[in-house]
């Protein structure tokens, strides 16, 4: 093909010459445009983008602050997150403010509506492929719920609401915002955050307690109430395994995990954000799985980049770390 344009569908296309250039090589540190550091003001920040952050800055900066998206495919979620959705839709309907129901009423509430919502949110749980999954969710999903109503009841918990949108500001211009699972509060007013999970092992969750590194569940105590600004207690129910988990001397725990304070996770995290940010005003950005030591990060950060930042990432032929370091 030559010619300086060619004409498609009756329209004249120019054509011109550009010079090719090299495309960039695997390098620690990045620097930002302007206009990429400008973005970072007045954003709001929530529990996936704090977990983004803290394993690698060029990950938050990019799916974050810059909302940078390859689109998505319409798929089917696979069996698991299926249940998951389940179970949340039905802890939702039947877990309604105010004093929780004997397990009785729970369980008949939960039969009630598990049919409706299975066919209108998990319908693809009716596949023949998914029968056992399927049978054993019948069993699974209520007697889960009537166990956490059980514990509720025990602990003298009432529930505030479910699926509650926060938000919440602090010093230096931090905004966040997330949707509670649960909110619950005992007979002093206390509030407490219960965060369902449908895993196939606590594992995860326990290490996340006992290494201060549950951020999720610390961002949500740290927004449960933003008109008094007091961190709520927190745990995770694990809906497969029937565990109430959280750390040791939490009122809401029925499973305890010794580890370091909500509180004190969410003083590390609000640390680590205002850190990562200010470098990022700076004009760089670090691509924390490729930057191998600490003279790519700011000082003093309090949490630091987990074990294996890359191991989930989309970001990997952006970043180009697997093509080489042409160094910083
Ligand atoms: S692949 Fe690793 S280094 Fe690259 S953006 Fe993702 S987490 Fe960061």
């Amino acid at each position: 093909m030559s010619g300086t344009h060619l004409e498609l569908a009756g329209r004249v296309l120019p054509r011109v010459g550009i010079a090719l250039t090299e495309r960039p090589g695997a390098q620690p540190v990045w620097n930002l445009p302007a206009e990429a550091s400008a973005k970072i003001a007045g954003r709001t920040e929530s529990a996936t983008s704090f977990e983004h952050l803290i394993d690698c800055h060029m990950r938050w900066m990019l799916l974050d602050v810059l909302r940078l998206s390859r689109g998505r495919f319409a798929e089917i979620p696979d069996a698991n997150q299926l249940l998951g959705n389940l179970a949340h839709e039905i802890a939702n309907q039947v877990l309604q403010p105010g004093p929780v129901e004997e397990a009785a009423v729970i369980a008949d509430k939960v039969n009630a509506v598990f049919d409706e919502l299975l066919g209108a949110i998990a319908s693809p749980l009716q596949q023949p492929e998914l029968a056992g999954e399927l049978a054993a969710a019948r069993v699974r999903v209520p007697d889960s719920l009537v166990r956490l109503a059980e514990l509720l009841r025990h602990k003298g918990l009432d529930v505030v609401g479910t699926e509650l949108e926060r938000a919440a500001s602090f010093p230096d211009g931090l905004e966040v915002q997330g949707r509670l699972d649960l909110l619950v509060r005992d007979a002093q007013q206390h509030l407490g955050v219960i965060d369902l999970k449908w895993t196939r092992s606590a594992k995860r969750r326990v290490t996340e307690f006992s290494e201060g590194r549950a951020f999720q569940l610390a961002t949500y105590s740290a927004i449960a109430d933003p008109e008094k600004g007091i961190p709520a207690d927190g745990a995770y129910y694990l809906l497969n395994q029937r565990q109430l988990l959280g750390l040791s001397g939490s009122r809401l725990a029925d499973d305890e995990v010794e580890g370091q304070s909500l509180a004190a996770t969410w003083a590390g995290l609000i640390g680590t954000w205002s850190s990562w940010r200010n470098f990022a005003l700076g004009g760089r950005m670090v691509a924390t799985g490729i930057a191998e030591n600490e003279i790519h990060r700011p000082d003093a950060l309090g949490h630091a980049p987990g074990e294996a930042p890359c191991q989930y990432c989309e970001l990997t032929s952006l970043c180009r770390i697997y093509e080489g370091t042409t160094g910083s």
